[in-house]
């Protein structure tokens, strides 16, 4: 999966704004921010979507999961509230197929979402 672009920031070999990283996962910056904080969190793994994932990824899960709840609270938006964001597929308007968390928050947000 040399071509994701994912992948590529995961392995550093492309440009972000990496605000956390570790053995299993990755988080940056919306290069199109949608709030004052819009944070991508992604596994170094690449899988396409949340859909594709198999019974052995549940602790990666879980992991994605847990360090989004960190990154809000490392970008102060805990207190305010915040909304996490998988988009899977077309309909959902998924761009980019690697698996990611969207991170928002810092603004007050609507719902139902557009
Ligand atoms: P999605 O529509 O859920 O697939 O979201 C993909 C997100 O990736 C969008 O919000 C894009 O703005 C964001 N994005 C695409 N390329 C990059 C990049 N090179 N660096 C940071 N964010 C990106």
């Amino acid at each position: 999966m040399t071509e994701c672009i994912f992948c590529k920031i995961a392995r550093a070999e492309m440009k972000a704004q990496v605000i956390y990283s570790d053995e299993d996962v990755v988080a940056f910056r919306d290069i199109n921010p949608q709030a004052p904080t819009h944070v991508l969190v992604i596994p170094r793994k690449h899988i396409p979507s949340i859909a594709d994932c198999a019974p052995e990824d549940l602790p990666l899960l879980a992991k994605l999961l847990q360090t989004s709840a960190k990154i809000a609270d490392m970008e102060s938006v805990r207190e305010g509230g915040y909304r996490l964001v998988l988009n899977a597929g077309e309909d959902a308007g998924q761009a980019v197929d690697h698996l990611h968390v969207h991170v928002l928050g810092g603004r007050k947000m609507a719902w139902p979402p557009g």
